[in-house]
């Protein structure tokens, strides 16, 4: 994650101690660490600017209280404007919509559309939703089998792909089925190809339309870092998206992606993938990140 932005800012903060009040000049050396930080941690620059601004303009004319040092205000305000980029409260997932409810899973190939389609089962069936889990990969094979071994490990229904049938058909068919067979929850999972390319956007976005599901969530790698930034800005772009689920951060990401995707497409961090395994995903605590953040 971010080298602790707290220890970083500790030096210049002291050059702040004895003065009454946060001012522009008093505090940019200490903006300029919040900055590098920032840049380290891969946040877009264009979200560095924005958030460096807001945190100067909340933190000039600061009053000190007497029990704070104005070093830890200027972390408070560093610390409340991270959780207000990252959207404040935990976002929930919408479902309230007649039955079935269509979650539709986009992103690149690679990002954890996958695997989170099968945590998000697991995730609903731990709340004794009945699911039922398709895949409209059919450019990959592979990709439908995974998504029927999971399937299988959740106990979660899933929906057979005949070969040679078309992402459409095939989400029309798992509709009626899903209908049929009273299920809460349908996630249907698509095609992710290595780069943003039309006809795959062109797909989802027809997959969208005739599916008119109550979330969907852009999947993306939060070891992407800056190039998350143009993944999802290509997605917003032609998806109306409900929300953003961010994997791998228990990798070695730096966490930027949080900060970029949140503000890029306007939308909810709902969930963080934490593991490969199963239960590697949880509700999406912006207050939680901020501190990691700032340690
Ligand atoms: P898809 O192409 O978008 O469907 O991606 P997959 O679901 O196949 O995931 C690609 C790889 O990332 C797989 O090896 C997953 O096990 C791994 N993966 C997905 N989510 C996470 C996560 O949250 N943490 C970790 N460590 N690995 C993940």
């Amino acid at each position: 994650m971010f080298d602790n932005l707290t220890e970083r800012l500790s030096d210049v903060i002291k050059t702040l101690r004895g003065e009454a009040r946060l001012t522009e000049s008093n505090i940019q050396d200490a903006l300029r660490e919040v900055r590098m930080a920032l840049i380290e941690a891969d946040v877009a620059l264009p979200v560095i600017k924005i958030f460096i601004e807001q945190v100067k303009q909340r933190a000039i004319g600061h009053e000190v209280l007497d029990k704070l040092s104005p070093g830890q205000a200027l972390i408070g305000v560093v610390h409340e404007e991270l959780v207000a980029i990252m959207g404040g409260d935990k976002a929930e997932l919408n479902l309230n919509v007649a039955p079935p409810a269509v979650i539709l899973m986009a992103g690149l190939q690679g990002a954890g559309k996958t695997t989170s389609s099968g945590k998000l089962a697991k995730w609903l069936m731990d709340q004794k939703k009945k699911v039922l889990l398709v895949s409209c990969d059919v450019y990959r094979p592979a990709a439908i089998d995974q998504l029927a071994l999971l399937a299988e490990q959740t106990g979660a229904d899933f929906f057979p792909v005949q070969t040679g049938r078309q992402p459409a058909e095939i989400c029309t068919a798992a509709l009626d089925f899903a209908r049929k067979h009273h299920h809460d929850v349908v996630i249907v999972d698509t095609a992710g190809r290595l780069g943003i390319d039309e006809a795959m956007m062109r797909e989802i976005s027809q997959l969208e339309q005739l599916l008119k599901p109550a979330e969907t969530l852009f999947v993306v790698d939060a070891m992407q870092g800056q190039d998350a930034v143009n993944t999802a800005k290509a997605f917003a772009e032609v998806l109306p998206l409900t929300g953003v689920i961010l994997t791998k951060l228990d990798g070695d990401a730096r966490g930027g992606a949080a900060l970029s995707v949140r503000h890029i497409t306007g939308k909810p961090i709902k969930f963080a993938g934490v593991a490969e395994k199963l239960n590697g995903l949880e509700p999406f605590y912006p207050d939680r990140m901020a501190s990691r953040i700032l340690g």
